[in-house]
C-alpha cells in the first residue's frame, strides 16, 4: 500500500486538482437543505477554494446520499397523447462523471460496506458505488455519542475508504486503499511517508482496535426472548415515530416507490421510506402487522441487531450516534442494547 505525507497546503493543491477533473463534495457544516440539484442536503460541492473544515464526530449528513440518492429515478415515460412513445417505460441516461466525496468519517464509510450486503444485486447502488470515491478523515476527537467501537468499527479504521488521511503533527498522513484512490493521486508529487509515522498510525489503530463485545451475545441470543421482551411496551410508549432516526442513519436503507407525473411527463422513483411510519407496512389488503407504535420500535432495534446480523453477520449499525443526537424523545439505541442485553 502506498503511503504518503502532505501538508494542510498540498491537501488543498490536491482538492484543486480532484474540483477541476471531477465533482467534489465536501460536509456542509450543519444539516442545512441542499444548495443546488448537483448536491444532496447537509453536502457542499467544492470548487476548489474552499478550505476543508470538519466537524468532531461524523459528519451532519451520512453518505448513504451518494449511494441511495433521495429520491432517485428509476424510469422515466410520457403520458401526451398521441405521442408515439407514450406509457413507454425508459431508463433515464444516469451520470457516469466520477464524484469524490471528501470528509468521510470511517463509521460512514463502514456503512457503505454493510448497505453493500442487502444492495450487492440493486444497480442503482452498485452504478453509484462504482463511480464515487471516498476520501476520509479519521478521528482524532470523538463525541459522547459515538460508539464505533463497540459494534465492530474504529476511529481511526481506514476500511473501505480510497484514500484515507490522518492528522499527524502538522500535517496528514495519506494512505491509498483502492484503485480509485490510486487515481486520485496519479500526477501528483507527493513525499512518502517516513517510517516513524507509519509506525505511530498502526500503534494508534491497535490501540483503537474493535474489541468484540458482549454485545455478541445478542447475535447469538434467542429471537423470541428479545422479541417479547417488556421493554418494548415502554420505547414504543415514548416513541413519536417520526422516523428522524431512519433517514438520518447510514445504515437504514428502506426505499418505497412511487410514480410522479407531472404535465404529462411521468418518472418512477425511489425515495427514503421508514419502517417507522404505520404506512410503510400496510398491506394492500388492509391488514398492517405493524401498525402498532411498539411493533414498529421493536422492528427497527431488531433489524439493526438480530434480524440483519443473523442474515448478513455484523450488526446494521456503526455506532455513529446520530440518532442518539436527534432523536426528539431522547431514545438511545446504547441503553436499548444494555436492556437487550439483560434480557438475554
Ligand atoms: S427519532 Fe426517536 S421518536 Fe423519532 S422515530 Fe426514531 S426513535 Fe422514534
Ligand atoms: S442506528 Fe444510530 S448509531 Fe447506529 S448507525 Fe444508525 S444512526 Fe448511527
Amino acid at each position: 500500500m502506498k503511503v504518503f505525507k502532505i501538508t494542510p497546503a498540498e491537501l488543498d493543491t490536491m482538492m484543486l486538482a480532484w474540483s477541476k477533473a471531477h465533482r467534489v463534495y465536501a460536509p456542509a457544516l450543519t444539516k442545512q437543505p441542499a444548495a443546488s440539484s448537483d448536491c444532496a442536503p447537509g453536502w457542499r460541492r467544492v470548487d476548489g477554494s474552499a478550505a476543508l473544515t470538519l466537524p468532531t464526530g461524523p459528519t451532519p449528513a451520512s453518505v448513504k446520499t451518494f449511494f441511495f440518492p433521495q429520491p432517485e429515478t428509476l424510469l422515466t415515460y410520457t403520458l401526451e397523447n398521441n405521442h408515439p412513445d407514450k406509457g413507454l417505460m425508459r431508463e433515464p441516461v444516469k451520470s457516469t462523471e466520477m464524484q469524490v466525496v471528501v470528509g468521510v468519517r470511517p463509521c460512514d464509510a463502514r456503512s457503505v460496506l454493510l448497505n453493500n450486503l442487502p444492495y450487492q444485486e440493486d444497480p442503482f447502488f452498485q452504478a453509484n458505488r462504482q463511480r464515487t470515491a471516498l476520501v476520509g478523515f479519521t478521528c482524532d476527537q470523538t463525541l459522547s455519542t459515538c460508539f464505533c467501537t463497540q459494534m465492530g468499527g474504529s476511529p481511526v479504521d481506514s476500511e473501505g475508504l480510497d484514500l484515507t488521511l490522518s492528522r499527524t503533527g502538522d500535517g496528514f498522513i495519506v494512505e491509498v486503499g483502492s484503485a480509485k484512490g490510486e487515481a486520485l493521486v496519479a500526477g501528483l508529487t507527493l513525499t512518502p511517508a517516513d517510517e516513524s509515522g507509519i509506525t505511530a498510525l498502526a500503534a494508534q489503530r491497535n490501540a483503537a482496535k474493535a474489541e468484540a463485545t458482549e454485545l455478541d451475545r445478542l447475535k447469538a441470543g434467542e429471537l423470541g426472548k428479545l422479541y417479547d421482551a417488556p421493554m418494548w411496551q415502554s420505547l414504543g410508549d415514548s416513541c413519536i415515530n417520526c422516523g428522524a432516526c431512519t433517514f438520518i442513519c447510514p445504515t437504514c436503507y428502506c426505499f418505497d416507490i412511487q410514480d410522479e407525473v407531472v404535465r404529462g411527463q411521468g418518472r418512477r422513483i425511489r425515495y427514503w421510506d421508514s419502517c417507522m411510519f404505520p404506512l410503510y407496512s400496510l398491506h394492500t389488503s388492509g391488514h398492517n402487522p405493524r401498525g402498532k407504535k411498539v411493533q414498529r420500535t421493536r422492528n427497527r432495534f431488531l433489524h439493526k441487531l438480530k434480524y440483519f446480523p443473523d442474515r448478513f453477520g455484523p450488526f446494521s449499525c456503526v455506532g455513529c450516534g446520530r440518532c442518539v443526537q436527534d432523536c426528539p424523545v431522547n431514545i438511545d439505541i446504547r441503553e436499548v442494547m444494555t436492556d437487550l442485553l439483560a434480557v438475554e
